[in-house]
């Protein structure tokens, strides 16, 4: 099976710019998920493997569930250390996004790339690339850009010297970004990059066990809390939302990842098409993170950038409100009422 995803031109290109840059950076959006940390880790893996000596920059904290993943000891987080973080971006010629299509995406880091003056190259699979001057190696129909990593690194003649450390975190990036290989991963391409990846003798149900099974019995707690006492269902709409307070997440001793995925429970419900999480921010006020999921062509991506300041992917998007929780409940409501047609067909 033919796994080649760039154009020759753009595999030159690539080529070149690995070939000539001396300081590189490899970076990734802002509360980075299994599948923006699994291609970090791995790119840098794969950079060292060709002689050179990447810096991996991320804009801040990820979930205790991915903390096992090998290699993220060397991460450098910029909310941690805005200073070197920032000197070492400036010091770069070539910076690698990573599964992110805009610097707005990097959240307070995007503060560190005024001080770049080099090339970016975009590797990602989100639908709307906007990184001015950037190489933009960008395929939306990738189900995670863990799977375009590999492809790529098959093309750039690396799969030989892949080794089992980055097979693992590719898988983990593969497996998150599709929820375990429930959505968005109909492709037989992708089955077929796992066996490969299993040749590599990955443990794929050990990094399953790793991700989606390590809740604290207070993330348990919370998400059961959620479920039944903060769900709004609208029937008629085939759709639904749920808030998360700073009050819910002290009651519950929340820590980052406890609520990981939980958007995507209420599509269980039998017919929901819609499912939206409003979350406040653990420290800012009047900063709500907003996560939609979606079933089949419902485009919540569309929704997000109407409504949410955001973007992401026909199924799963994401964006922010800044004003109250109460205030967000309502462009919520407005949101679901304005694809009233969409939804109840
Ligand atoms: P999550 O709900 O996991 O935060 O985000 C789901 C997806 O939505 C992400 O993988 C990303 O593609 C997209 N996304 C989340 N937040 C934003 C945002 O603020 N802007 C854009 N353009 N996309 C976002
Ligand atoms: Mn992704």
């Amino acid at each position: 099976m033919n796994i080649d995803i760039l154009t020759e031109d753009r595999l030159a290109a690539l080529k070149d710019a690995i070939g000539q840059a001396e300081k590189i950076v490899v970076c990734c959006h802002k509360s980075p998920d299994g599948d923006a940390l699994g291609a970090v880790l791995t790119w840098v893996e794969y950079l060292k493997m060709v002689g050179k000596e990447p810096v991996a920059v991320i804009p801040d904290a990820f979930p205790d569930f991915l903390k096992w993943l090998p290699g993220n000891e060397q991460l450098l987080r910029y909310d941690k250390h805005p200073e070197e973080a920032t000197q070492t971006i400036a010091a770069a010629d070539l910076v690698f996004c990573l599964d992110f299509d805009g610097l707005d995406r990097l959240d307070l880091m995007a503060k560190a790339m005024e001080g770049f003056k080099g090339r970016y190259v975009v590797i990602d699979h989100h639908t709307n690339p906007r990184i001015p001057g950037a190489l933009e190696l960008s395929y939306p129909s990738m189900c995670s850009t863990c799977e375009l990593i590999f492809r790529i690194i098959c093309q750039l003649g690396g799969f030989d010297e892949m080794t089992r450390r980055m097979a693992t975190t590719l898988y983990t990036g593969m497996m998150t970004d599709t929820g375990g290989f429930t959505y968005n991963s109909t492709r037989p391409e992708i089955y077929h990059i796992i066996g490969l990846l299993l040749t590599k003798g990955i443990d794929k149900d050990k990094i399953y066990r790793n991700v989606f099974n390590v809740y604290s019995s207070w993330a348990l707690r919370l998400r059961g809390y959620l479920m039944s006492q903060k769900l709004n269902v609208f029937d008629d709409f085939h759709a639904s939302y749920f808030t998360i307070s700073r009050q819910d997440m002290k009651n519950f001793h929340f820590i980052k990842g406890d609520v990981e995925g939980l958007v995507n429970e209420p599509l269980r419900i039998k017919g929901m098409k819609l499912s939206i999480s409003l979350r406040e921010d653990d420290r800012r006020d009047r900063v709500v993170w907003v996560s939609l999921r979606s079933v089949d062509d419902f485009p919540c991506n569309q929704m997000a950038a109407e409504f949410f300041n955001g973007g992401g992917h026909l199924n799963a998007s994401g964006g922010r409100l800044d004003c109250s929780l109460e205030e967000a409940e309502k462009v919520v409501r407005a949101a679901i009422i304005h694809y009233e047609n969409l939804l109840k067909g």
